[in-house]
């Protein structure tokens, strides 16, 4: 059964809600860290579209912020999947990914098996962290 679309909109709302937070919070660490160039990567990614954003995202990255830069690019993937249509279906198998998982964490790419067995082969293969 695809994803009603009153749910769609509340996670999308969720969504952009947490990165409008996140931007604000990397804002913040910028500011301290009193480098204009920064403060200036975070204003463009405030207003890139979701396509660019990963690659404003890769330099952001490169300077240690790699949780809200993920968290940030996940959240872009999801609501281009959104846009795209193929929000909510699981990356590995197709399977319509729970809503009750979505709703705890709105940028699942996969449904919980294949999650874990994403997991389990990362883990044994590697521990570099891939975005
Ligand atoms: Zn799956």
């Amino acid at each position: 059964m695809p994803i009603p679309a009153r749910e769609l909109s509340q996670l999308k709302i969720q969504m952009e809600n947490r990165r409008q937070v996140l931007l604000e919070e990397l804002s913040r660490q910028f500011k301290d860290s009193d480098d204009k160039s920064l403060a200036e990567l975070v204003g463009k990614v405030r207003d890139a579209s979701d396509e660019s954003v990963a690659s404003l995202l890769a330099d952001l990255n490169a300077v240690h912020m790699e949780t809200e830069a993920r968290e940030l690019s996940d959240i872009a993937g999801a609501l281009l999947r959104m846009r795209t249509g193929t929000y909510g279906n699981c990356l590995d198998c197709g399977t319509e990914i729970n809503l009750e998982r979505l709703k705890i964490y709105p940028t699942a790419k996969r449904c919980i098996q294949c999650q874990t067995a994403h997991e389990d082969s990362r883990s044994q293969k590697d521990t570099t962290p891939s975005l």
